[in-house]
This record gives structure tokens, C-alpha cells and sequence, in this order.
């Protein structure tokens, strides 16, 4: 459903990303994992078309992704990013309630979905009118999650979405992310940390000399609880 194709991505004089090649189905977890500056937060702009690459081409349900976009609302339907810092990809000035219709501007009802979808994240009962700043690192990243799905998109872009939680909020986001994927979301998952994406990802491959490999893992359909495996996982390190 998503594909990049011999993409490439230079920034001045540093070549970042050179012929990548990657698809991903429909349902799909992809985890890309990879050293600090690798450029994975770069793909995943690239997949999301946010921007555009120097050559090769991304390509969404087979159809050009980059499009010169002069609204800031994605179309529905398409990938939904969520970024590395979730306070800072969400409006400050907005109640929440806002930021998770935003992708739903003319639905009249938006304020109540936007409650279900919260609902649906784990935020049941929070006030639609707080700001990201009164809200915790994990509360912003669910609310960054509602405002993802409330676009219905085919995939998820997920940069690492628990990089900034503790282990019991990163396990619920996880949770959440694996029960997103199997509602038949594709999920691209970048993650410094090889435990999540072991847990959660159909495949992992991984980003090192500027394209990307395939990485033995185990596959996180196995897995019977995500969340007790993860927090096992993560507090024997
Ligand atoms: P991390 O694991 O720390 O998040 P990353 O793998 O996501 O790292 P990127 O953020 O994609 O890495 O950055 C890859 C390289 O590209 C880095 O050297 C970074 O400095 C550079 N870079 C990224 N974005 C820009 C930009 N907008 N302008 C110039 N250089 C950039
Ligand atoms: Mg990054």
C-alpha cells in the first residue's frame, strides 16, 4: 500500500538516504530500527510525503505520494504521521479536542468523535479543553495517535512513539499500536529500541549505511500479551 522506490535524500552536502527501497502491505508492522542520525525520522518524512525526496519516488496505493499540498489537512485515508516529540507535533494553542479533529474539519460532530477516539486511546473521561501543556509526554502522544486515526488512514507512521514514555505508558501505547494494526492499519514503526519492535513488528529491518537491511526478529504476532512481554522485556535491560 506504501512504497518507497530507490529514494534518495541528501541535506547540503550529506547524503543521508541513498536508493532506499521498502514496501509495506496492507496490515502490515514494519519496525526500522538504526544508530542516531541514520535518518530514520528523514524516511519517515519521505513516507509521508511532509517532504519530498531527490530522487526515487514514494509511492501511495500506487499513486505518487508527493503532491505540492497547499492544505495542511492530509487526505483522508493516506498515512498519518506521529513524531519523535509528541508535545511539539501538537498545536499549542489548540484544545486537544481541535488538534484530534483537525483531520476531520468538516464533520459537525467532530468534537464528539474526537472524544471517542480519545476514548479509544486510553484518555476516557479527559477534558477536551486541556492544552498540550497541561498534559503529560504520554498523554500528548496518545492524543497524537487519536489525531492519526481520526484520519482513517491506511497507514501509521510511528516515530519512535514511546521514546519518551515510562515503561507502563509505553507498553499501553503499544498495545494500542498492535491493536491498531490489526484493525488492518499498516503500522511503520521506528524505534531505537530493538525489545519494541521485537514485540511488535511483522518485520524489522534496519537503516545503517544509508539503506535499509533486513533484520532477523521474532514477529510480533506471537506474541500473546504485548504488554506483559514488553515490560518484561524492557525492565531486564
Ligand atoms: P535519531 O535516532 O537521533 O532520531 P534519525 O535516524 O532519526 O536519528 P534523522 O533525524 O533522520 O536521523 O537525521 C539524519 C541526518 O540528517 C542527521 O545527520 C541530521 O543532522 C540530518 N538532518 C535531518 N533533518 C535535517 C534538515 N532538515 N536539515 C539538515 N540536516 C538534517
Ligand atoms: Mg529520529
Amino acid at each position: 500500500v506504501l512504497a518507497a522506490r530507490a529514494v534518495s535524500k541528501a541535506y547540503g552536502p550529506r547524503q543521508v538516504l541513498s536508493g532506499v527501497d521498502l514496501e509495506v502491505g496492507a496490515g502490515e508492522v514494519v519496525g526500522i530500527r538504526g544508530p542516531s542520525g541514520t535518518g530514520k525520522s528523514t524516511l519517515l518524512r519521505l513516507l509521508a510525503a511532509v517532504e519530498r525526496p531527490d530522487s526515487g519516488e514514494v509511492e501511495f496505493a500506487g499513486r505518487p505520494a508527493w503532491v505540492k499540498r497547499r492544505r495542511r489537512v492530509p487526505r483522508p485515508g493516506f498515512v498519518m504521521p506521529v513524531f519523535q516529540h509528541p508535545r511539539a507535533s501538537l498545536d499549542p494553542r489548540w484544545p486537544i479536542w481541535r488538534t484530534v479533529g483537525e483531520p476531520m474539519l468538516r464533520a459537525p460532530d467532530r468534537r464528539d468523535r474526537a472524544r471517542d477516539l480519545l476514548d479509544r486511546v486510553g484518555l476516557p473521561g479527559i477534558d477536551l479543553d486541556a492544552r498540550p501543556t497541561e498534559l503529560s509526554g504520554g498523554q500528548c502522544q496518545r492524543v497524537a495517535i487519536a489525531r492519526a486515526l481520526a484520519a482513517e488512514p491506511a497507514v501509521v507512521l510511528a516515530d519512535e512513539p514511546t521514546s519518551a514514555l515510562d515503561v507502563t505508558t509505553a507498553a499501553g501505547v503499544l498495545h494500542l499500536l498492535r491493536s491498531v494494526a490489526d484493525g488492518g492499519t499498516a503500522i511503520v514503526l521506528v524505534s531505537h529500541d530493538g525489545a519494541v519492535l521485537d514485540v511488535l513488528a511483522d518485520r524489522v529491518l534496519r537503516l545503517a549505511d544509508r539503506s535499509l537491511a533486513v533484520e532477523p526478529t521474532g514477529a510480533g504476532k506471537l506474541v500473546e500479551n504485548p504488554v506483559a512481554a514488553t515490560e518484561a522485556r524492557l525492565h531486564s535491560r
